[in-house]
């Protein structure tokens, strides 16, 4: 047990807060860290412990922690129009100019612009988007949201349903009407002998019967991370998307692309789906979205949903349906400098996703490097998100006893030696910010395979 000192921002954090998805035992344990301050990629706690924040916050602050321009667009704004909503035909001028550049920066040649607050939020919109306009269009049974397994969208009641993780078992969900297809991993997922081609034809054999099975016309949509993030750091198999599209197309089922972590970049295009060649329906935005700056997401629906949501609301007087700081003003002009920031160049520096690109190889290099440990299975990675997932044996990929919590122990070890990262499961999974240098990618694998050592 951690000797907490009376007073101490530790003693303190643990007095009156409560954790989101935190091991309150572990916890009791090892204690917390107080962040005071951030650099650059680092982030610095009230002791003055610097840690190479490996990932990236919880995916979002890919500018690192004291990005000027950022910071400036939101004090700026701040003096201007420093709250607003998009409701009864009223929003600010930020607000305008966001939906515009994020249809430009979209794959979509139109569309439209729903504001939420989180990512959670922007998936529970656009169910109720699709659940409301099948009904206007007179097919109020079109409601079943089909995900896969390992998947994570929120926690909000509906997007906790999307999620396919088997703790919401705690909470009584999925509701009714989520159904959960299966994980696109190979690695994990496919039959003793199957090829990556054969599991992904089984996989699209599956979605063909669960759409026979369940009736196209009961079905809203189909939504998907073109890499899954909190399931593991899971690129899809080879082909996936290129398999899944063309049966949901013809069922007449969309799908939509929830580009949380890798839309702005993470994938070195600016969005997930480009990196993997298909163009969704719809599109989730949020976390890179703000660079972290600002609590934020976003829907940004393709041209098709962007006009039938349109004519479905005009038809029903209204899209009831918001938050009281959905397109806040502050948030939206920190998007803009984001989106500036990262796809474009701001203030003369180049766009952070040409750095993406640049370091992108540098990341490969380092994941397969400890691929070759004897404890690690899978080092899987697209652009700069990956996961490192630990096995007892690699040979039969078997993972160690869940109570060894080896993964809690590697992230552990990584904490003592200054680097952040995050345990998932059985894999430690890495999404460092867009901004960080060969250097830092030399720290980064440095520590990782100093933890390891000391590990196994
Ligand atoms: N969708 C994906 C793919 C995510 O990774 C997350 C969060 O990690 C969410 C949705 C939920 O976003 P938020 O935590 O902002 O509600």
């Amino acid at each position: 047990m951690k000797d907490l000192t009376p007073n101490s921002w530790e003693a303190r954090a643990e007095g009156a807060s409560l954790y989101g998805f935190t091991d309150y035992p572990t916890l009791a344990e090892r204690g917390t860290t107080v962040l005071a301050r951030g650099e650059g990629p680092y982030v610095v706690d009230t002791d003055g412990n610097r840690f190479l924040d490996a990932n990236a916050g919880l995916w979002n602050m890919v500018a690192g922690w004291d990005h000027r321009g950022l910071i400036r667009a939101a004090q700026e704004q701040y003096e201007r129009l420093p709250g607003y909503h998009a409701f009864f035909g009223r929003m600010s001028d930020r607000t305008v100019e966001l939906s515009e550049k994020l249809v430009e920066v979209s794959p979509f040649e139109r569309g439209r612009v729903f504001y939420t607050n989180s990512g959670s939020e922007a998936n529970d919109t656009l169910v109720k988007m699709l659940w409301f306009l099948n009904r206007m269009e007179g097919r109020p049974e079109a409601r079943k949201i089909l995900t896969r397994v390992n998947a994570y969208h929120g926690v909000t009641a509906v997007s906790a349903s999307m999620t396919g993780k088997p703790y919401n078992d705690v909470f009584g969900l999925p509701l009714p009407g989520f159904i959960h297809l299966t994980c696109p991993h190979y690695w994990r997922e496919a039959r003793e002998g199957e090829s990556e081609a054969q599991f992904v034809r089984r996989l699209a054999r599956e979605l063909e019967e669960v759409i026979a099975r369940e009736g196209a016309d009961t079905i809203a949509g189909f939504v998907a991370e073109p890499v899954m993030g909190a399931g593991g750091a899971i690129p899809p198999a080879e082909g996936y998307f290129q398999a899944v599209q063309p049966i949901l197309r013809k069922h007449g089922i969309p799908l939509i692309a929830d580009e949380v972590i890798t839309g702005f970049g993470r994938t070195g295009e600016p969005w997930g789906c480009e990196s993997y060649g298909f163009t969704p329906d719809a599109i989730i935005a949020s976390k890179a979205m703000t660079a972290g700056y600002f609590p934020m997401g976003a829907v940004i629906l393709g041209p098709e949903l962007a006009d039938r949501l349109f004519a479905a609301s005009a038809e029903f007087t209204d899209f009831p349906h918001g938050f009281t700081a959905s397109g806040h003003p502050v948030g939206c002009a920190v998007a803009l400098k984001a989106a500036e920031v990262i796809l474009e160049g701001a203030d003369g520096d180049e766009p952070l996703i040409e750095n993406v690109r640049r370091t992108m190889p540098l990341f490969a290099e380092g994941m397969d490097r400890l691929a070759r440990h004897p404890n690690i299975g899978e080092a899987r990675y697209r652009g700069t998100m990956g996961a490192l997932e630990a096995v007892a044996d690699r040979e039969t990929k078997a993972p160690f006893a869940a109570d060894l919590q080896v993964s809690e122990r590697i992230a552990n070890a990584c904490h003592d030696v200054g680097l952040i990262c995050r345990p998932l499961g059985q894999a430690v999974v890495l999404c460092p910010p867009f901004i960080m240098t060969p250097a830092q990618f030399d720290e980064m694998f440095g520590k990782l395979e100093k933890a390891l050592g000391s590990v196994f």
